[in-house]
């Protein structure tokens, strides 16, 4: 049986005692290896690693980052204030958003760098701000995503400008003076250095068309593995065509280009699991499933019912027992799509996993469970308030960083009107 990443048993309690279920545990550790990792991408002429911040936006995870030297990608102008709020500096956060606002002449004035997604945003950002220096997302025309709801480039993708455009891109920002200086494409690409070269070569060729860029993007969907039988990305070696090819490039034009990359779920995946207890069981009989009934649900992760992602999942028996059976894991919702177990590649299908023979308020660990899970749920669905977030620093010790959201909270914004 698998073991889990960072909360051992011992941790598991302490972190029931100090907060509760469900939770959501990250671990400082793990966090600092990645960054660590993501600052040392290979690269020729510079490197600008950015936290993919829609992720996990908790200010302490932004902070921590900042500290070491991160900057950060920023997926709509909420998320470029919330960064701010955390105290990071807008000269550190570009904006790539597929809802640029209207006020983009604003974020420019603060120092923020705009990545314009369209050639709408094109249109905005040169009415906002005439002359401006701005950064370019294009669709390459490829894609890489895990499924089809990851998959952000290729003709069915709405992320950036379709890379046969560039008449009209070069048009619109002729017709504004806009200054191009970065070209930015994010397409999901995995794990293989193959696909990472024919993006950057892709990338190169866009670069080629605007003489003033000086910094190409490109992305992030650095693939980690979750499960055991999974494969994860080697920075290293996915980097190092990248880096050849950025070489290749300063030989034959002259320019020496600085590259920025965007990981999310490279920094955070598996720095972060999910404390839950076992509150309910049930079973549907000899030709039915065993079921588990999590105090979390899609409220909290959402990935499982969304992508059929798949978790891995550590059951502490209070009552030790050699004993194991095939169990469904189900969120507490009253949704029969709140399903933790999912089969690989089918939401729908009902998958199982072999765990201890648990009791009812047991505690379980669900693994890989810092990327898209508190930042993406079905947060506040059966009135279920939001999960506290802890950090569990160097030494082993737990801090609150989110606390377990308040009942009233949840309806303070509704208005009792005359009935
Ligand atoms: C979401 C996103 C990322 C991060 O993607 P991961 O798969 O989490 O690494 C990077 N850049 C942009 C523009 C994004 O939208």
């Amino acid at each position: 049986m698998i073991q889990a990443r960072f909360i051992t048993e011992e941790t598991a309690i302490r972190v029931n005692e100090h907060a509760g279920t469900p939770t959501y545990v990250y671990d400082q550790k793990s966090l600092k290896k990645n960054a660590e990792e993501v600052l040392h991408f290979p690269n020729a002429f510079g490197l600008t690693p950015r936290f993919a911040m829609k992720a996990a936006p908790n200010a302490n995870i932004l902070r921590l980052f900042d500290k070491m030297g991160l900057s950060f990608d920023a997926s709509s102008a909420f998320e470029v204030k919330r960064a701010m709020a955390a105290g990071i500096s807008p000269s550190k956060i570009s904006l790539s958003s597929q809802e640029l606002p209207e006020d983009a002449g604003a974020l420019l004035e603060l120092g923020i760098e705009i990545n314009a997604c369209s050639l709408n945003q094109i249109i905005k950002i040169g009415k906002a701000a005439p002359g401006s220096k701005i950064g370019l997302r294009f669709n390459p025309g490829l894609g890489s995503g895990g499924t089809n709801k990851t998959n952000v480039g290729g003709p069915s993708s709405s992320f950036g400008i379709w890379h046969e455009d560039l008449l009209k891109v070069q048009d619109t920002i002729a017709q504004y003076h806009l200054k191009v200086i970065r070209i930015h494409t994010h397409i999901g690409s995995g794990s293989d250095p193959s696909v990472w070269q024919k993006v950057s070569n892709m990338s190169l060729d866009l670069v080629r068309k605007f003489p003033d860029v000086i910094a190409l993007n490109l992305g992030g969907g650095y693939k980690v593995a979750r499960m055991p039988d999974e494969i994860g990305t080697d920075l290293q070696k996915v980097g190092s065509p990248v880096k050849e090819a950025f070489i290749s490039f300063k030989e034959e034009t002259g320019r020496a280009l600085s590259l920025e990359i965007e990981p999310g779920s490279y920094l955070v995946a598996n720095a972060c699991s999910i404390l839950t207890k076992a509150q309910d069981m049930t079973s549907t009989g000899e030709s039915g499933f065993d079921f588990i009934k999590a105090d979390m649900g899609m409220t909290d992760l959402l990935r499982p019912s969304l992508y059929a992602a798949q978790h891995p999942i550590i059951a502490y028996p209070r009552q030790k027992t050699e004993k194991t059976k095939n169990f469904v894991v189900v969120g507490h919702c009253c949704e029969s799509g709140d399903l933790v177990t999912p089969l690989p590649d089918d939401p729908e299908g009902i998958g199982t996993r072999e765990l201890p023979e648990i009791e009812i308020n047991d505690l379980l660990v669900i693994d890989g469970a810092g990327a898209y899970c508190s930042a993406m749920s079905t947060k506040n669905y059966n009135s279920f308030p939001e999960a506290a977030e802890v950090m569990l620093g160097l030494e082993g010790e737990i801090q609150t960083i989110r606390k377990r959201q308040k009942l009233e909270d949840i309806y303070k914004n509704e208005i009792q009107i005359e009935l």
